[in-house]
């Protein structure tokens, strides 16, 4: 014979296991809201990241994901790997730029310095991001970055005239493709939120939060 209220117990107990996930952004365990159907979107209450309502996500253990990972956003290879292709521009530039003899300290630092800060500012803020989001705000970044450079072209006739020494587009076109960046990074970001905005929130346990 099998006792009802064990049979109960057992449902009720399956019912919590199947209805809480790990948050692949912030790692907080999730009630998913209640009747939400299989391959239904919904964000995480607390990072606000998309998420979708299916067995792959269910089987995701926050735990079991590197440490590094956990706390970067994404693993050390891909994370120096993709820092990397992103500034070894820089050096090869500098070094054609050198070469004409017409590389100066003030010149290097208008390139480099904003460039490097705005990376180093977006790989820091991969790990609190999805990875759409954080795409679209690397294309804002981009796109701004652009529009600094060419005003600073435009500002200064002598760093215009090294650029466009290299075939290299003129300030008008710089920041003219900045602003298409920006636009499409921002309108990226603007749609995330506003579709994120619509769907159900899954609060976080309060244990693990
Ligand atoms: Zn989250």
């Amino acid at each position: 014979m099998i006792d009802p209220d064990r049979i109960g117990n057992m449902q009720s107990t399956t019912q919590v296991a199947i209805n809480s996930v790990d948050c692949p952004g912030c790692g907080a365990r999730l009630a998913i809201p209640g009747g939400l159907a299989e391959q239904a979107e919904f964000i995480c209450a607390r990072c606000r990241i998309v998420l979708v309502n299916n067995e792959h996500l269910r089987k995701f253990r926050w735990m079991d994901q590197d440490e590094y990972v956990r706390k970067h956003g994404a693993s050390r290879v891909n994370l120096w790997g993709g820092t990397l292709g992103s500034v070894i521009w820089l050096p090869i530039f500098f070094t054609v730029v050198g070469f004409q003899g017409k590389l100066t300290f003030g010149f290097a630092a208008m390139v480099a310095v904003p460039y490097l800060a705005m990376i180093w500012w977006m790989m820091k803020s991969r790990a609190d991001a999805s990875a759409t989001l954080w795409q679209s705000k690397l294309f804002a970044s981009i796109g701004v970055y652009f529009v600094y450079l060419g005003g600073m072209l435009w500002l200064v006739p002598e760093w215009n005239e090294l650029f466009a020494s290299f075939d290299s587009p003129n300030f008008l076109a710089i920041i003219g493709m900045g602003i298409t960046f920006a636009a499409m990074g921002t309108i990226g970001a603007l749609m995330y939120a506003s579709k994120a905005k619509k769907l159900p929130a899954a609060e976080t346990f309060e244990e693990s939060s």
